[in-house]
């Protein structure tokens, strides 16, 4: 078997022509998308994909026309988030039609086509360097996925990214350059430590961040109705970025969420309140983008 090394020029493939070809359908595809927000963190466990999943809420019921598409392939949240069963992606006119969730919000994820628990793996020729390999395969499949899914016209597109402070440069060359980031913290030195790296990593792209949102600041006690505090203190990392507010922990609103409920349901819940406020910055701030680029036109 001939390696990657032995192979001269692109061996046949015309590889050049078939990833510009993609490009064009990815471009063609998003085309309807006016803004494509990524939700990123850096960091894992910061409840970053059902904060995702409730800023869609929020979004819907404030009138936008919203999906999900679920970037974190090996993770993937989505779909127990949105409540779909197994899913066939089935080809229609205008690209594969997007699975609903119950709630109304467009969900692609990797959950409703690979059913838990198994693990979504892909299948590796390169044992050497097969962490290389996987990360190639992941934005491959990434790319697909934005090209052949029929996202229709919506004001929002958000993505669901996986944790990795270093990788959420990728993403943005992947989302290209007029997409919006808006990154997760949770109030510990910890979190927003990593959160600061995903700024500076982000610093060097052309990419807007719209803010970022403090996560699980304090929990809500239903018994007394007060928000109690998590952590300890404020924290000492500050962040060179406009904060879109906090949310606090509702284990009510959690256990919603696991089972795919729909946060508009809830409509006294502190958190639900929070993300609301939150959405009315975001839809504002991703607004004043648009004006932005019409000045530089
Ligand atoms: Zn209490």
């Amino acid at each position: 078997m001939k390696s990657y090394y032995d192979i001269v020029g692109d061996g046949g493939s015309d590889i050049v022509g078939q990833v510009e070809a993609q490009q064009e359908r990815i471009v063609r595809s998003l085309s309807g998308v006016r803004n494509l927000v990524a939700v990123g963190s850096g960091k894992g466990g910061v409840g970053k994909s059902t904060l995702t999943m409730q800023l869609a809420c929020a979004l819907r019921a404030s009138g936008h026309a919203v999906s999900i598409l679920d970037a974190d392939l090996n993770g993937p949240c989505q779909a127990r988030l949105g409540g779909l069963k197994a899913w066939i992606p089935v080809p229609g006119e205008r690209g594969v039609p997007l699975p609903k969730a119950p709630n109304g919000i467009g969900v692609v994820s990797m959950g409703s086509m690979v059913p838990e628990p198994r693990a979504v793996d892909f299948a590796s020729v390169a044992s050497g360097s097969s962490h290389t390999w996987r990360a190639t395969r992941e934005f491959t499949i990434l790319r697909e996925l934005l090209a052949s899914m029929d996202w229709g016209a919506l004001d929002f597109l958000l993505v669901d990214l996986p944790p990795g402070a270093e990788r959420i440069v990728q993403y943005a060359e992947l989302l290209g350059s007029s997409s919006l980031f808006i990154l997760v913290t949770i109030p510990s030195d910890l979190s927003r430590g990593v959160v600061a790296r995903s700024i500076d990593a982000l610093a060097n792209t052309p990419n807007r961040i719209l803010g970022y949102i403090e996560n699980m600041d304090g929990y809500y006690c239903a018994d007394c109705g007060n928000v109690k505090p998590l952590f300890p203190a404020s924290s000492k990392v500050k962040l060179d970025l406009a904060c879109l507010g906090s949310v606090p922990f509702d284990p009510e609103l959690a256990a919603l969420c696991d089972r795919g409920g729909s946060l508009s349901d809830s409509p006294q819940s502190v958190s639900w309140q929070s993300v609301k406020r939150i959405v009315e910055k975001v839809v504002r701030a991703a607004s004043a983008k648009a004006l932005c680029s019409e000045e530089k036109a």
